[in-house]
């Protein structure tokens, strides 16, 4: 029996986290569920999990919280503050933790869930781009084990041989990785009228059902950007090793590439239960409850490039990966600021590049040797977001 603890539990990958737990009451149990506001979704949740603890990381509404608990007759430990996030993600009675909080706010608890040397299910990619050498140094020394749940992550991952040393494509005889992305909502939308596109719009992926952020970004193809940072860390790689390609069916989730020819796809419908159970039950499989994938309605299957002039972000990023740490937590940094700021209609769709360019243009190169100062210089950089985007309505 294994020990869950859901960091990010009432999200969109939380939430399908537990529904893979739910169908396996004989291999895991929940010992902690995170959220951050939602407290009735958090005490559902709370039902049918029985966590020994719940945390609500927005401490302003805890004795809210704490009265509805009360009144639930749940048995449940009520904790609430970014230390008990750290707490219960890395506990010693915890095997695994899902790192499914949205954004730089999942980088200290998924850090503490590293440093305890856990089992960490990593959808949390913003905690990587912003800390990459350290995160991967911190589970190296540690002895955590870092399974990738974003899909293209988890495909490649799948697709790589078992004895795949960090970083040596060579001498597995790998050319490349090809990092599949549906092109988001606005893929044929026209150049000129992308500028207009509301955040309604923007939140409507054609294939995903996910988080706001991360819907954003996938119109932005900025989580592409990510995931090509990601990648670089998880794997080892350089930026030439990988290729960015547009597959807008979502159900080819990457692919990696072999000298002799061949090419190794993970395929499946586009529903994370796919990933979040691979994790889970790695080396062995679990069923996820997803349906299987019918080859007579998904028989056409498409292939483009990402253009440059459609989605800058994603180019922003991988010349980000190439300067170094300090530019792609500065990039991460201004994208957080700047589609919060889109989606309070603040600014307009276009305008989340601009402010992501200007931000990293202005935060020029330093050296960022440890967490803090990692979580420093993304507060700096966010500062500097906000006033790009104040001096907009100037
Ligand atoms: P959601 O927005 O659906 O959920 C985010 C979760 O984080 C919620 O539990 C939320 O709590 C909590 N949260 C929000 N702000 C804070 C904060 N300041 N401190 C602590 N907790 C907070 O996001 P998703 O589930 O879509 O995404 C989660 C992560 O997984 C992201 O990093 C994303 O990039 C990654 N990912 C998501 C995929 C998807 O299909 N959704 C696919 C691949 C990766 P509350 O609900 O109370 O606000
Ligand atoms: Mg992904």
């Amino acid at each position: 029996m294994q020990n869950i603890c859901i960091l990010g539990a009432t999200g969109s990958i939380g939430q399908s986290t537990i529904d893979v737990v739910l169908r396996h009451p004989d291999l895991y149990q929940v010992y902690a569920l995170t959220a951050h506001s939602q407290i009735d979704k958090l005490l559902e949740q709370a039902k049918l999990c029985q966590p020994k603890y719940l945390v609500l990381s927005n401490g302003a509404s805890y004795q809210h919280a704490k009265q509805a608990l009360l009144a639930s007759g749940i048995k449940t430990e009520l904790l609430s503050g970014a230390q008990a996030l750290a707490d219960v993600a890395s506990a010693h009675e915890v095997d695994v933790v899902m790192a499914a909080i949205v954004g730089g706010a999942g980088l200290l608890p998924t850090i503490a869930a590293v440093k305890a040397g856990k089992k960490v299910l990593l959808a949390n990619k913003e905690s990587l781009v912003m800390s990459g050498e350290l995160f991967i140094n911190a589970a190296k020394e540690h002895g955590a084990t870092i399974l990738p749940i974003d899909s293209e992550h988890n495909a490649i991952f799948q697709c790589l041989p078992h004895d795949y040393q960090y970083g040596d494509l060579a001498s597995c005889g790998i050319s490349s990785i090809l990092l599949t992305g549906s092109g988001g909502p606005f893929r044929e939308t026209p150049l000129n009228r992308l500028s207009e596109m509301t955040p309604a719009q923007a939140c409507a992926h054609p294939n995903w059902d996910m988080g706001q952020k991360i819907s954003v970004d996938s119109a932005t193809m900025m989580n592409k950007g990510l995931e090509f940072i990601e990648a670089r860390w998880l794997f080892g790689l350089q930026t030439s090793d990988i290729k960015v390609v547009l597959h807008p069916q979502s159900i080819i989730h990457s692919m990696v590439q072999y000298c002799d020819g061949s090419v190794l796809a993970q395929m499946g419908n586009p529903d994370m239960r796919t990933p979040i159970a691979h994790g889970l039950a790695f080396p062995k499989r679990i069923d996820s409850g997803v349906k299987p994938l019918d080859f007579q309605t998904v028989s056409n299957f498409s292939f483009d490039e990402p253009e440059p002039q459609r989605y800058p972000n994603l180019y922003l990023a991988i010349e980000a990966s190439d300067a170094g740490q300090y530019a792609t937590t500065a990039l991460n940094a201004a994208n957080e600021v700047a589609v919060a700021a889109f989606l309070s209609g603040q600014i307009g769709f276009s305008q989340i590049a601009q402010v992501n360019q200007q931000c990293v243009a202005q935060m020029q190169g330093c050296q960022l040797d440890d967490i803090n100062a990692i979580v420093e210089w993304d507060k700096e950089c966010r500062s500097q977001a906000q006033q790009i985007i104040s001096s907009y309505s100037r």
